[in-house]
């Protein structure tokens, strides 16, 4: 069988049109879900990324304010603008963006935003929560990226995952929701011996290194599937553009599926940022109202 390049774009369309639905419903309530982005500073690629996020949150209906504040802002600022967010019983999702101004530090600034506001999950009650396997707010990149192994592979209970990476903010979540959904789980990262050889035997393989085409066919068990989350620049004579942590040529032949970059996991990042905000705000409700009872409000549905 010819391998499948799974379409980040139409899955993330799917989120988004999931999320849009529930924020209709949840109107009917009178609750308009709403989601408070913190920018410090001017950085190009924080900026685009900050527009995008409220733009595909006006898409889905959720109410966004923006908070940008100069690159001198002060961390005892910051955390008073935090303190006022979390009381404001109408903002449901707060997101600082990252990364902060080298002044401020970053985890005193994560862990003061209300964990049930904390749409990105990097709070440690979040962290811990799913390290336990609750169902808790996870980050949105690892988040996506199992919906599309879902979506690819269906149950992936026994499947042997070997996840590259272990950052906080993608490898470490990525192992974490793998055991969740009963994975034998290998992480591997810059200090690993026998690396490939390790790959080699994945029934899944997640790469987020941030180091091109690192990579390559050679890697790769024969019908493996292939998330790619790396982002890297690279120039290509006069021009530049964008390429995975997987070499996509070399590895195509060899895979059952892969993401391509761009248009694989990028897009399903965003649309997991939409999909905790629904959940925080379903989770602000009254204490009646868990997980358990708003199913779809699990980030993400694991059977
Ligand atoms: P990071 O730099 O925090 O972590 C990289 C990890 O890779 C580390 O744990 C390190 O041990 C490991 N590593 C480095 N070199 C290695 C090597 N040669 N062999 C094996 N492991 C190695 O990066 P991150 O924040 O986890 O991001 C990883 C990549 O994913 C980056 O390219 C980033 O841009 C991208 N990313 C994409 C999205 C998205 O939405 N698609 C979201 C977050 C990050």
């Amino acid at each position: 069988m010819s391998p499948k390049i799974i379409d980040g774009k139409a899955a993330a369309a799917r989120v988004l049109a999931e999320v849009k639905s529930q924020v209709q419903a949840m109107e009917t309530e009178g609750i308009t879900p709403a989601l408070a982005v913190v920018l410090v500073g001017q950085d190009p690629a924080s900026q685009v990324y900050v527009r995008n996020k409220v733009l595909r949150a006006e898409e889905c209906g959720i109410r966004s304010l923006e908070h940008k504040l100069p690159a001198e802002t002060d961390e005892s600022a910051l955390l008073a603008l935090i303190a006022q967010l979390n009381a404001d019983r109408d903002v449901h999702g707060i997101l600082v963006q990252l990364p902060l101004p080298g002044h401020i530090d970053e985890t005193r600034v994560l862990q003061a935003i209300d964990p049930l506001k904390d749409v990105d999950g990097f709070h440690a009650e979040n962290v811990g929560g799913l390290s336990q396997g609750r169902d808790v707010l996870t980050p949105c990149t690892p988040a996506g990226c199992l919906r599309l192994l879902h979506d690819t592979c269906g149950d992936l209970a026994g499947l042997h995952a070997v996840v590259i990476g272990r950052s906080n903010i993608v490898g470490k979540p990525m192992a974490a929701l793998l055991l969740k959904a009963h994975c034998t789980v290998t992480v591997v990262h810059s200090r690993s011996a026998n690396l490939k050889e390790l790959c080699r035997q994945a029934d899944i393989v997640v790469a987020a290194v941030g180091r091109p085409r690192l990579v390559d066919a050679d890697w790769l068990k024969p019908g493996a599937v292939v998330i790619d989350v790396g982002i890297n620049r690279i120039s290509e004579g006069e021009r530049s553009r964008l390429v995975g942590d997987v070499d996509f040529d070399s590895a195509l032949p060899t895979v059952s599926a892969i993401t391509p970059v761009p248009g694989g996991v990028g897009p399903m990042t965003i649309a997991f940022l939409m999909k905790n905000t629904l959940t925080a705000a379903r989770l602000q409700q009254p204490a009646s109202v868990t997980f358990a009872e708003h199913p779809e409000a699990a980030c993400p549905s694991i059977s």
